[in-house]
């Protein structure tokens, strides 16, 4: 099962620690299939959704090893960090790759076998299997699906990517997006990722030899320059000292959140605002992580909740009017909310004239502007990183 819920991603990290270290270091590439993912922490689906934040999952991790041990488990923690901090500074990337989702794809020979899961390409298929019923694949999985995707099959990585978010868990606007540009060339200029049949054969113990049936030879697929990194987002700004707090699935840890004053109520919005054509396990893990915040939030802070997923909450169609009757009803003179970064739930909230108050974690405040350039620097900088943690 994967961990989505605060009490459930504790557990999973737990069980997991004693692994985090050499185990880890040594075991992390290899695949060994469904229901054999316990050599890595699964904790994705729960740190996307922050019911864990990635500060904590380190620090528990360096309670448990020394830093040299788990350096391996902490750099790929940085990662998520990274592709958050890098895209908040090129948001065009993301409404570039929205727009041609949006648009829809041409048919495209191959294009509804590989969204099948039909392509003949054993290996392959068998991921699609696992991600549609698990909603989860392992790290190399995802790197050799996405490379099978563009290269062999010459199929529009965009397309790849929303197969990705409709059914991943984890489904992550940074992540997923500049995972996929990263496998295509487009990320690391020039530099694609081949997916090679000894590679796959290795790391998944045989269970897949796909000899012959991948291009191996890969080329960087062609578009435009990666924009220049601009100035970060600043938080939205809204005064005043009777905040109703609100909750999206960006950051269900509300109290974790460094908040400037006692909220006199909790909503999280209806999650109806974005259903999409996402699976019903993924809207379910939306939903459950945030019945849990407003849960945590309600006995933490000692306020009423107003659970904006079920019947008597928000509305989806008037949710900004019924948020202001709910701020005159509690006496509330803003909004309190964890910052939103790039993705789906930014878009929702961005042109709202709420008065809205985001609050962006010290952890992000501290990385985030060090993702201008390559992981390579930002990766130099987790001394620094985690001795002013
Ligand atoms: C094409 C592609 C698409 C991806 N899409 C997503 C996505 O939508 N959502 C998502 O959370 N991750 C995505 N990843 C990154 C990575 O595959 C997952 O975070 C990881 O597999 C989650 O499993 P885990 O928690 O067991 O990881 P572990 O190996 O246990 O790693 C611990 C944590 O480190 C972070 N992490 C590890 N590897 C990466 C990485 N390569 N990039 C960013 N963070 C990382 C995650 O938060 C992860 O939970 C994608 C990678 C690729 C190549």
């Amino acid at each position: 099962m994967l961990p989505i819920i605060r009490d459930e991603a504790l557990s999973r990290l737990e069980a997991f620690l004693p692994h985090a270290g050499g185990d880890y270091a040594k075991r992390r590439n290899y695949d060994y299939g469904a229901g054999a993912h316990d050599h890595v922490s699964r904790l994705s689906p729960a740190l996307r959704r922050r019911t864990i934040t990635e500060d904590e999952v380190i620090k528990k991790t360096l309670g448990a090893h020394s830093f040299a041990r788990a350096e391996k488990f902490i750099q790929e923690v940085f990662w998520r960090t990274y592709w958050k901090g890098w895209l908040e500074m090129r948001p065009s990337l993301w409404a570039d790759y929205q727009a041609v989702i949006k648009a829809g794809f041409a048919p495209t020979k191959g294009l509804e076998e590989a969204l099948e899961g039909r392509t003949g390409i054993a290996c392959f298929d068998a991921w699609h299997k696992e991600l549609c019923e698990t909603n989860y694949l392992h790290n190399h999985a995802r790197m050799w699906f996405a490379s099978i995707w563009i290269h062999t099959l010459g199929l529009p990585w965009q397309a790849g990517a929303d197969l990705f978010m409709r059914h991943l868990a984890d489904g992550c606007p940074a992540s997923n997006t500049l995972g996929w540009r990263w496998v295509a060339g487009l990320q690391t200029r020039g530099k694609a990722y081949g997916a090679r049949a000894d590679n796959i054969a290795q790391f998944t113990n045989g269970r897949f030899e796909p000899y012959g049936e991948l291009q191996e030879d890969v080329a960087a697929i062609d578009g435009p320059e990666n924009p220049p990194a601009m100035a970060l987002r600043a938080p939205r700004a809204a005064t005043g000292d009777k905040p109703l707090l609100v909750l999206t699935p960006e950051d269900c840890d509300a109290v974790s959140l460094p908040l400037h004053a006692k909220p006199v109520g909790v909503v999280s919005l209806p999650r109806g605002l974005l259903v999409g054509n996402r699976a019903k396990a993924v809207l379910a893990a939306d939903e459950a992580a945030m019945a849990d915040g407003l849960a945590r939030a309600q006995a933490h802070f000692g306020i009423e909740t107003y659970n904006g997923l079920s019947v008597g909450g928000l509305s989806v169609n008037d949710w900004q009017a019924d948020l202001r009757a709910l701020m005159a009803s509690r006496g509330a003179d803003h909004i309190v909310m964890a910052f939103q970064p790039t993705g789906a739930w930014h878009d929702c909230l961005k042109d709202c004239d709420l008065p809205i108050a985001e609050i962006l974690r010290p952890y992000d405040a501290l990385c985030w502007p060090h993702a201008k350039k390559g992981f390579f620097p930002f990766k130099e900088k987790i001394p620094q990183f985690l001795s002013a943690l």
